[in-house]
């Protein structure tokens, strides 16, 4: 049995290293960046309009010749005399030989003749090469995680690929002989099996999307086999219940069998005790309660971290912020505990049924407070550590 500060260094000190692999630009959403990216080209590439208007060569009169249009897309070149203007539209590229543009609500025009209401300024409404970013800039430093913004940005230069860190391929494996699917009949003895979906819908929320799920029966043979299975095919495989000390536990002899090396097995936190890590070279096993509350809670401390840091994201484990409670709170229990709480702004209140079977109470949850062990009295106002988790 380790503590939940001990089980955070042990993970800490057992990641694997870092993967790296080139995504299509459109494929890389919420990957962290592996490399620096430098501009292949300024932005804009070209003197570019602001405005639609008119673009001339600045000339000490209000009255212009208008001897033709660009506009966005165009690219051939004008070449203005004094006195002269073009029709211009935004993003359309200014003639070398202008100087200024002026907003079409600022002008009239009749026939050929361009006439301003008021003077304009040099270089006004052009964007000038390079305004956002000149070629070989930095555009981008490695560790960014990639939003919709940034894929944005790098598609505007140009880029249809990047290198971006490897998120895990990862397994969820769920064992117990009383588990049923959804939708079909609950015989007697029976519960539905709620883990898995639990699982892959919390890892897909973290946008890890490469997942499978396998069943599996409790018997040693078929726990061995699939847990095999399982390791050939991911980075990363949690496997849900069958870790206890209970006759028909078999998770921790298939991995001891499949030469699994344990980090740690047991961690002294309430729900999740049962709780096991493993490595087997670059793999991670996690081993996780069945008990769903408990499961999801050491998900999302212990389990998700450690994705996150796998895949470049600058996080650390046992990251929480602190709220005030809303309510006085008797703390009496051997162990630290994580309760499910419900935060608005920077307050918390703890819910209800906290046992570690139960989901009602998660499902209105945003956060996890954290309360060392012992015997004592929280008070409204009191400030606790909270685990914010969505
Ligand atoms: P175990 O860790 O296998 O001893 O399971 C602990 C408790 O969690 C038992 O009451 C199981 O029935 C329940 N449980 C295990 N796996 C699941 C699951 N996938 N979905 C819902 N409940 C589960
Ligand atoms: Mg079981």
């Amino acid at each position: 049995m380790v503590t939940i500060q001990e089980a955070f260094s042990i993970l800490n000190n057992n990641l694997p290293a870092p993967k790296v692999e080139i995504l299509p630009l459109a494929k890389a959403k919420k990957h962290v960046l592996a490399e620096d990216l430098f501009a292949p080209i300024s932005m804009p590439p070209f003197r570019q309009s602001a405005m639609d208007g008119f673009a001339f060569g600045l000339y000490d009169g209000l009255e212009y010749e208008i001897i033709g249009e660009v506009k966005a897309g165009d690219n051939h070149q004008v070449v203005l005399n004094a006195g002269q203007a073009v029709k211009i539209f935004t993003g359309a590229p200014v003639p070398d030989s202008a100087t200024a543009v002026m907003q079409i609500e600022k002008v009239t025009v009749s026939g050929t003749v361009l006439k301003l209401a008021e003077l304009p300024k040099q270089e006004q409404n052009i964007r000038p090469v390079g305004e956002q970013n000149l070629k070989g800039d930095l555009a981008l430093t490695k560790g960014t995680l990639l939003n919709a913004a940034c894929i944005g940005f790098l598609a505007g230069l140009g880029f249809t690929v990047v290198k971006v860190y490897q998120k895990p391929k990862i397994g969820i494996l769920v064992t117990g002989n009383e588990l049923v699917q959804p939708g079909l009949p609950l015989d007697f003895g029976k519960i539905y099996e709620s883990n898995s979906v639990m699982l892959d819908i919390a890892l897909q929320e973290a946008f890890y999307e490469n997942t499978s799920i396998y069943n599996v029966n409790d018997d040693f043979e078929n726990t061995k086999n699939k847990i095999a299975e399982a390791l050939a095919e991911n980075d990363v495989i949690l496997i849900s219940g069958g870790i206890s000390v209970g006759d028909y536990d078999f998770v921790a002899k298939a991995l001891e069998v499949l030469q699994v090396e344990t980090l740690f097995y047991k961690v002294k936190q309430k729900p999740g005790k049962p709780f096991y890590v493993g490595k087997l070279n670059d793999k991670r096993i996690f081993a996780l309660p069945g008990n769903p509350a408990a499961s999801l809670t050491c998900f999302y401390v212990y389990v998700l971290p450690t994705l996150q840091i796998i895949s470049g994201v600058n996080t650390d484990y046992g990251l929480t912020s602190s709220k005030k409670l809303t309510h006085d709170f008797t703390v009496s229990n051997a162990r630290n505990q994580f309760l499910k709480a419900h935060i608005v702004g920077d307050k918390v209140t703890i819910l209800t049924h906290q046992n570690s079977s139960m989901l009602n109470t998660f499902s209105i949850s945003n956060g996890l407070v954290y309360v060392e062990d012992g015997g004592y009295l929280l008070a409204k106002g009191d400030a606790v550590e909270v685990y914010v988790i969505n």
